[in-house]
């Protein structure tokens, strides 16, 4: 299992080099006598695939569909972060990226998230918006459309107010969330216009599996444990 360095670099974002066994730093910073650990996000950004039948739900609970940002247009901002940064932009492979993928490329499978979530708001980060959007994808078979998913997109932030929401809200994602779920990647992204941005991109709701991890917070350098 591959993990990001949680040291910061001087440009205030995540060491990009992975940790080497048995510690926390990559080789470089273990050698460094005190290393700046990378500071905890702003903001938070949960977007959990989900099909039709979710989407439909959540909009029938009041939750609000918003236009996606074009793939293009956000790898463009990539680029110019990661030229900026003089970071490699295809660090992960064939995803364009400027931030720190903390679980390595392959991220974490059968995840329990509602760990981190609770930690989240013992730490005094609230749920300050929720919204769907197309995902960027569209599964195909036999060339027609079968099914375009979803993305429900929570955003957590601190300090900041609350969301207000039906009792209904509260049910619904109390049915959603507290499951085992496929994938888990977490994106530990640099300062943006002043703001740490955190993105998980969470995948494949496996209600019927145990799950094998629960996600860690860890204030902002995430981690993880045996589920049982
Ligand atoms: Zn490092």
């Amino acid at each position: 299992m591959k993990y990001a360095c949680i040291a910061e670099t001087k440009k205030g974002a995540r060491c990009r080099r992975w940790a080497v066994n048995g510690n926390s730093f990559c080789s470089q910073h273990a050698k460094v006598k005190s290393v700046k650990i990378a500071s905890p996000p702003d903001i938070i950004l949960l977007k959990i695939r989900i099909n039709k039948k979710w989407a439909k739900r959540f909009l029938e609970a009041g939750v609000s569909h918003t236009e996606t940002t074009p793939q293009e247009e956000k790898e463009r901002n990539y680029l110019l972060q990661a030229k900026k940064l003089r970071r490699s932009p295809s660090r992960y492979g064939k995803c364009i990226s400027s931030g720190v993928s903390v679980f390595g490329t392959e991220g974490l499978s059968k995840v329990w998230i509602l760990s981190a979530l609770i930690e989240l708001l013992k730490k005094g980060y609230e749920i300050t918006n929720l919204h769907i959007e197309d995902a960027n994808i569209t599964l195909q078979k036999n060339s027609s459309v079968l099914n375009i998913m979803h993305n429900l997109v929570i955003n957590m932030e601190k300090g900041e107010k609350k969301i207000c929401w039906e009792e209904e809200m509260s049910k619904l994602l109390g049915d959603f969330l507290p499951v085992c779920w496929g994938f888990v990647h977490v994106w530990a992204n640099p300062v943006r216009n002043g703001k740490v941005i955190h993105s998980l991109n969470i995948a494949h709701r496996e209600p019927d599996i145990p799950p094998k991890l629960r996600l860690k917070f860890s204030n902002g350098l995430w981690n993880f444990s045996p589920y049982s």
